[in-house]
Formats: structure tokens, C-alpha cells, sequence
């Protein structure tokens, strides 16, 4: 993390402050009301739950201090995404989106917006650097791309797309706003799952766009509205507090990913192994360019599939779970889901626990441990 990004997590603790009247609670309440008193309409800042509630408000401000954006909270990281994509599309647009991100993205693209006329085009991430972008409405990356962890120079693919008068969504749920910045790189929505990392303890749904267009945002705040995809208040809540130690849980999970990483690399059971903070890895460059650091997500392949789940039944430490970001390690054959990986191919994301026990117990299981 860099000093911006101190900063930041820094004014997140205690932004709440200046606005706080003499007796009130330091922290958000979970505001579970869908009216509020309202004898005239002028001047509310709350009328009614599904246009908007202070405990929403409390994450959205969060968020808005580490996007430096304006933010819109939604209930899942897919509900973000739709909202993104619905507000910048109409029949007969085209937008980009990479053929190996986030699978439910792109059974979004093909169920859903092509339903309503949208052309999608699928472009594996690394060939989108020289993709022609002309005549496409939005350009759509994730970067690193789940799970294959290619990286995608974001400020050059924003030059391109506005050059052709395309707008850039970036997924930027692998990173989260204290590792990488998309918007300050030219990105017009970042959109993200706060499933993941931010909430962090594997019991919310919940995602956010942001964004520094006034008018898009306002676009997308009113879709909410209209659609009716509104997050929950105890899980507003639950992201809130998972706020307040995402930047803790990352430099524990992003230092532990980093040794382990390494050592992985160098284990002889490991055929091959994907870490954007690596020397050596393919993503090394662009990372080293637009990431804070390499991140939590390792990727690697034993032999097979009954080596994989070998390994992953073995380790004490490693949740046999889909899904990443949160304080427990956590680890899965992706080629179970279809992802165009090799059947021995796991991601891992690396928790909060002490890095040489953790290492010591993936050691272990691994092919010729003493597990
Ligand atoms: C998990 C994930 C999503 C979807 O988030 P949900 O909260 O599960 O809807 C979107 N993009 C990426 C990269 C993800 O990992």
C-alpha cells in the first residue's frame, strides 16, 4: 500500500467524526426502517428505504474516500455489475468483456443483455490489449482476471477505448480500491464485489460502483431505485465493519500470498504458478506499473485433478470453498466450474493466518509431504 492509500484507510476510521452531534453513537446504526417521518417532502434526506437509508449511506461513504468517487452500494458484486452495464447500454450496443473473468459476468452478456439486444463480444484479456475497439459503447476488463491472473494495462486500454468513444468498466474486485485505483487510470465505473476482500469474513453479499461522472452516477442511483436491487441493512452493516480492517487483513494476506507464492514456485510438485507480484510472471510488468502489490490470488497447477483434490483434502488450513478474499485461506479446482483451466489447477487465496504455520501445513499436503 502506498501513502495515498494510508491515507485514506486512515480517514475511513474516523471520517464519521466531524459529523457527529454531542451523545451519538461513534458507530453507524443498522437502520432497519422503511419509513421515516416525513410531514413534508422538502428537504428529507430519507423518505422511503428502497430510495435510500442511513445505514447504506455509512458504506457508501466509506467507500466513496477509497474510490475518491462518488459510490453506489448494491446487494451482491452481480448486482453492481448489471447496474453498471444497464446504465451505459442500449438495444443494439456492443460492449467487450473478457472471456476469461468472472464466469457469472459473462452468462450475464449472454442470457441477459443480448436478450435486450446488446451484441457482447468475448475477448480473452491478454488479446484485448490489441483489440479493436471501434465501434463498441463499453469496454469491460478485470484485471487481474479471475482466475487466471492475466493483467491488463488499464490506462492504456482506457486511452484506446475513448479514442473509439467507448467507456471502460473495470472489475476491480481481486485488488480492491486500497491495492489499485482503475479510475485514476482513466476507467469511467470501477465496479466490484465487496463479497470478497472488503467484507472479508465470508457472510455478506454486497458490491459497489463508483464512479466521477455526476450524471452517470445519478443514472445508476436511480436504477437502483427502479429496479429495486437495494442492499440489506445488516449487511450494509457487516461491510462497514469489514472496512475498518480491510487495509490490516490485506497486508497480512497480501505479504503471507507473496512468500508462499515464492515458495510454491519452487516446490517440485507445482507444474505451474500464476502470482502478478512474481519476477518472472507474466503479469510482472504491468502489475508492478498499476497494482500496490501482488495481491492475495495465487494460481497454480499440480499434476491432475486427484492430486488437486488430494492436496486440497489434506490441508488443515485451506477451506475447500469457491469464493476469496476472506480471513480463512480458501481453495478450489476452478476447472469444476468450467473455467477454461487444467483440471489440476487450483486458486488459492490466502487468508489472515500466521504465515509459517500456514505455509508449514500447505507444505505438508502438498505431493511428497508428510501429510
Ligand atoms: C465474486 C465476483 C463477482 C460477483 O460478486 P457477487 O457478490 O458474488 O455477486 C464479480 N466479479 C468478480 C471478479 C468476482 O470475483
Amino acid at each position: 500500500m502506498d501513502e495515498l492509500a494510508r491515507a485514506r484507510m486512515a480517514h475511513v476510521l474516523h471520517h464519521r467524526k466531524a459529523g457527529l452531534s454531542l451523545g451519538e453513537p461513534v458507530v453507524p446504526v443498522i437502520s432497519v426502517a422503511t419509513t421515516f417521518h416525513l410531514p413534508e417532502a422538502q428537504g428529507a434526506a430519507y423518505y422511503y428505504g428502497r430510495s435510500g437509508q442511513p445505514t447504506w449511506d455509512a458504506v457508501e461513504a466509506q467507500l466513496a474516500i477509497l474510490e475518491a468517487a462518488e459510490v453506489v452500494a448494491f446487494p451482491s458484486g452481480m448486482a453492481a455489475i448489471s447496474a453498471a452495464l444497464i446504465a451505459c447500454l442500449r438495444a443494439g450496443a456492443r460492449v467487450m468483456i473478457p472471456s476469461d473473468g468472472y464466469y457469472v459476468t459473462r452468462l450475464l452478456g449472454r442470457d441477459l443483455l443480448a436478450v435486450y439486444g446488446v451484441e457482447v463480444v468475448e475477448v480473452p484479456t491478454l488479446e484485448m490489449a490489441a483489440a479493436d475497439f471501434t465501434g463498441f459503447d463499453v469496454i469491460y476488463i478485470e484485471t487481474p482476471s479471475n482466475p487466471g491472473l492475466d493483467v491488463i494495462d488499464i490506462a492504456a486500454i482506457s486511452v484506446r477505448a475513448h479514442a473509439a468513444g467507448a467507456l471502460v468498466i473495470a472489475d476491480n474486485t481481486t485488488m480492491t480500491p486500497l491495492l489499485q485505483r482503475p479510475l485514476d487510470l482513466g476507467a469511467d465505473l470501477v465496479v466490484a464485489a465487496d463479497t470478497k476482500a472488503p467484507a472479508g469474513h465470508s457472510d455478506a453479499l454486497f458490491g459497489h460502483v463508483a464512479g466521477r461522472d455526476a450524471n452517470l452516477m445519478a443514472r445508476i442511483r436511480e436504477g437502483r431505485r427502479q429496479s429495486g436491487s437495494v442492499p440489506g441493512p445488516f449487511e450494509a452493516y457487516l461491510v462497514h465493519r469489514g472496512i475498518e480492517t480491510l487495509e490490516l487483513r490485506l497486508a497480512r494476506m497480501c505479504e503471507t500470498a507473496a512468500v508462499i507464492a515464492e515458495r510454491l514456485a519452487a516446490h517440485q510438485a507445482v507444474k505451474r504458478l500464476r502470482y502478478p507480484g512474481l519476477s518472472g510472471d507474466a503479469s510482472y510488468a504491468i502489475a508492478q506499473k498499476q497494482m500496490l502489490n501482488g495481491g492475495f490470488l495465487i494460481g497454480f497447477e499440480l499434476a491432475s485433478e486427484a492430486e488437486a483434490e488430494a492436496f486440497l483434502s489434506a490441508c488443515p488450513l485451506i477451506e475447500q470453498a469457491t469464493s476469496f478474499g476472506g480471513v480463512h485461506t480458501a481453495a478450489e479446482r476452478r476447472a469444476r466450474w468450467g473455467d477454461s483451466v487444467s483440471p489440476g489447477f487450483i486458486r488459492l487465496s490466502v487468508g489472515i493466518e500466521p504465515c509459517e504455520v500456514l505455509w508449514s501445513a500447505i507444505a505438508a499436503a502438498l505431493p511428497g509431504g508428510n501429510c
